[in-house]
């Protein structure tokens, strides 16, 4: 289903081109928005920008470097010619180790790209939305950001990090006109999956009992169509 609600708005979403972040770039395209569309891989990055038409524009960017950032800040302001009305912090890391293996450089990598990443973004296109009195900063959490799972070390710290990041963003930018939304979802069948291999592994969620990449993407785009005098503050998926 496409729409036109967000004719004329322009959207950044990270990590998007596989999994949960493409769908939400699809689906902000269906409903007329620009997307510049961020990841490292540029090959899928250009391929993905191809099939999606003009209104997408890959951006390459590791969000886990201060230096790619910067680039794909001024790419992305230049691009819009204003900072974005819609920003959907997405790229993730996920990787199981239990606390007396996984190593400090994984630990702070995981840290990194989950949590210090979205608040880089935030912080280069915040002042501007304030001062615009409109734009929307959109988290993807996790089920992780408020439940504890073993072998969880790393992502855990990062998720609940990044849901205490949209709390703090939520106080602080009420009655401004910048909205944000945390979307929390459990398990999603995406590649994030494919080293794990839940289905094989006791403890974990069958894909096929796993969320789908569309019902995520759904969740954002209700937030972000809403009146600009509601705030979703937070939307937690689960299966039925
Ligand atoms: P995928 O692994 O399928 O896709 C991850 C995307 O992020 C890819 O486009 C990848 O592209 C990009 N990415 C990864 N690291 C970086 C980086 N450092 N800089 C830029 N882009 C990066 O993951 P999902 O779609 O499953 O997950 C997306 C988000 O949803 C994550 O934040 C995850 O924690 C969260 N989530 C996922 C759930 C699930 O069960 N799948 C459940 C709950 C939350 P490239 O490798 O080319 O950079």
């Amino acid at each position: 289903m496409g729409g036109d609600r967000l004719n004329g708005a322009n959207a950044v979403v990270t990590g998007a081109s596989r999994g949960i972040g493409r769908a939400i770039a699809e689906a902000l395209l269906r409903e007329g928005a620009r997307v510049a569309v961020l990841a490292r891989g540029a090959s899928q990055l250009r391929d993905l920008a191809q099939e999606l038409g003009g209104r997408a524009r890959p951006v390459k960017c590791d969000v886990s470097n201060p230096d790619d950032v910067r680039a794909a800040v001024a790419e992305i302001t230049g691009w819009f010619n204003d900072v974005p009305h819609i920003l959907v912090n997405n790229a993730g890391s996920f990787a199981l180790a239990p606390l007396a293996h996984v190593g400090p450089a994984e630990f702070a990598a995981t840290i990194d790209t989950n949590l210090v990443a979205p608040f880089r973004l935030m912080r280069a296109f915040l002042p501007g939305m304030i001062a615009r009195r409109s734009g929307h900063i959109v988290t993807i959490g996790s089920i992780a950001d408020r439940h504890i799972f073993r072998e969880n070390g790393a992502y855990a710290v990062s998720k609940h990090g990044v849901r205490a990041l949209h709390e703090v963003l939520r106080l602080e930018t009420r009655g401004t006109g910048v909205r944000a939304t945390l979307i929390s979802p459990g398990p999603v069948d995406t590649a994030l999956w494919d080293p794990i291999n839940p289905d094989t592994r006791e403890g974990f969620t069958p894909r096929a009992l796993m969320l789908n990449t569309a019902a995520v993407a759904d969740a954002v785009i209700y937030a972000v169509t809403q009146p600009r005098s509601v705030n979703i503050d937070e939307l937690r998926l689960s299966h039925s």
